[in-house]
């Protein structure tokens, strides 16, 4: 803090003291550890900014510096979301750092003199389009089948399991706003019992929406490109 304010940058903590900003050196730092889901923030942490929000506010800053500038985004929780196997968080943040792209691809568009890279450094989690479910029905079966499952979603795992009361009480609405809005008992009683909630909501969604994982960990890079047919599909 200290060495922030030796140096005059301004310091803010909320999306409205970032946009409101007029330094030509700030410090963003709007979260204890990681910043929300970007589909859950407006819930959970509306004083968040978005992936986009600050790319743009970062472009408009750096702009002033005469000599050009580098700037680095990274929209890193869809790597964590594909560490939980949980769909929902992967296809919030992919959506969100194509935002922060395209505010990227706009600046340069602008300026004609801007390079812009986008790129995945790894793959994580094998996920697919088509599991065990489609093992001989894949052709047939209808687009539908893969996107109308993942629309129930309102939050992520993450965001549905942060509402969830310490008694349980409400494990079925907490399920719901991750769109298992129709367990069957089984399903029921294996969350309640589940000492891991979470990986037992990302497995059953998957398991609805024919979507496969094939690990935890990293992979290759074939992942990105299941999300961007995801992504687009929901478009
Ligand atoms: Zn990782």
């Amino acid at each position: 803090m200290k060495v922030l304010e030796k140096d005059k940058y301004d310091f803010v903590e909320t999306r409205d003291e970032l946009l409101n900003s007029k330094s030509n050196k700030i410090w963003g730092s709007f979260a204890p550890s990681a910043l929300a889901y970007d589909l859950d923030r407006k819930t959970t942490k509306p004083s968040e900014p978005t992936l986009a929000e600050m790319t743009n506010k970062a472009l408009k800053t750096l702009k002033k510096d005469k000599d050009g500038f580098f700037l680095f985004v990274e929209g890193s929780k869809i790597d964590w979301a594909a560490h939980g196997n949980d769909t929902i968080g992967m296809i919030s943040d992919t959506l969100s750092f194509d935002d922060a792209v395209n505010e990227a691809l706009k600046f340069a568009k602008n300026d004609g003199n801007t390079m812009v890279i986008a790129v995945t450094d790894h793959g994580n989690s094998g996920i697919t389009m088509g599991n065990v479910n489609t093992n001989s029905s894949y052709p047939e079966t209808p687009v539908s089948a893969y996107i109308d499952p993942l629309k129930k979603a309102k939050m992520t795992v993450e965001g549905a399991l942060s509402k969830l009361k310490p008694d349980h009480s409400n494990l079925k609405e907490v399920a719901a706003l991750y769109g298992l809005d129709d367990l069957t008992s089984e399903e029921s009683a294996k969350l309640t019992s589940s000492k891991n909630i979470g990986a037992e909501m990302t497995k059953m969604l998957a398991n609805r929406a024919n979507i496969g994982f094939t690990t935890g960990g990293h992979t290759g890079k074939t992942f990105s490109y299941t999300l961007m047919a995801l992504q687009n599909r929901l478009d």
